[in-house]
This record gives structure tokens, sequence and C-alpha cells, in this order.
């Protein structure tokens, strides 16, 4: 697939290593897309007192909307008829999860919601990373209980060796399985 062919980037949120792909030389790496950010998050990142001090967003996220790529969204939003977006802040103010319901399954593209297969069982383990520690426990745990309870399949980034997996119960203790 070419760059060109791509119409939608969805942003999950705003911190480095999850937009350091939005524009190559100031401009848009996918000339074609929209993209997507949650309000929230955008309003946090793109206050002064944050943008001054994060050049990854200054370099790859602020241009977006000069550029007229920008949509932000809200809420859970239905991007298509497959992909809805589900607010799941914690790790950051506007943190967005994406939900896929296809062909008779459903899977979650869990974005920074989880760092660790530790806190499929310990989901008051909240990373450094997380601006707010507080609400994105909670945050895990009511998503955690629903992706368990629906066995859904998940793809998380920051699991090691294998990002796609499930949540499941083994001894009574709930883990992350890979898939
Ligand atoms: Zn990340």
């Amino acid at each position: 697939m070419n760059r060109d062919e791509v119409d939608l980037v969805v942003l999950t949120y705003l911190h480095g290593d999850h937009i350091g792909g939005n524009l190559i030389d100031g401009r848009p790496a996918f000339p074609n897309a929209r993209y997507l950010v949650s309000r929230a998050d955008w309003d946090y990142w793109i206050a002064p007192n944050v943008l001054n001090v994060n050049s990854a967003v200054q370099e790859q996220a602020a241009p977006l909307e000069g550029l007229n790529v920008l949509d932000l969204i809200e809420g859970e939003f239905a991007v298509t008829g497959e992909l809805t977006t589900l607010p799941t802040p914690g790790h950051t103010p506007g943190h967005i999860s994406l939900v896929i319901q296809s062909a008779g399954e459903r899977g979650f593209i869990l974005g920074d919601v989880a760092h660790s297969p530790a806190q499929a069982e310990y989901t008051d383990w909240s990373p450094a990373f997380d601006i707010d520690p507080e609400i994105s426990l909670v945050t895990r745990r009511a998503i955690f209980d629903r992706f368990e309870a629906e066995g859904s399949l998940i793809s998380a980034g920051h699991m090691p060796e294998q990002c796609f997996g499930r949540l499941v119960r083994e001894g009574g203790r709930r883990i992350w399985q890979v898939a």
C-alpha cells in the first residue's frame, strides 16, 4: 500500500511515540488522509504551557490544524461502520481506544490503557507515564472487566513480544494471554 492510498489516521492520543509518523518535512505523511484526534487530548496538548515543552507535539501534531487535515472528535464516534472510538482517559486526558466490529467479531485497539501483562491482574498499577493515574486505573478496571467478559481480541502496542492477546482467567487470576 502506498502512503497516498491511506485516507484515515486515527490517533489514540498525542504522546511522542504515537504521533511520530504524522508528518514528513512538515507535510502530511499520508497526503490524502484525514487525521482524527480526540478534542479533549488536542485541547490538553495544544495549551501553550504544555505545547511549549513538547517538541514532538510541536513538530508532529500541532501543524495538522494549519494543514487542514485535522478532525477533532468527541465521545463514542463512529469513524466507519466497523470502527468506533471509545474514550479511555487517564494515560492522557483525552486518550481513546478503538472498537472494531467486523464480520461478527469484535476487537479493540487499546492504545496505552495498559503497558504490561501484569496489569491484567493488578489494574491499579499505573506507570509513571499516566498523566492521571487515578483516572487511568478506573478506566483500566472497567475496560478490562468488559474485555474479559466479552472475550475480545485486543491489540496493545506496548505488550512485550506479541501485542495481540485476550484477558482470560487462569487459576482465579486474570492474565494476558497472547493470541
Ligand atoms: Zn505509548
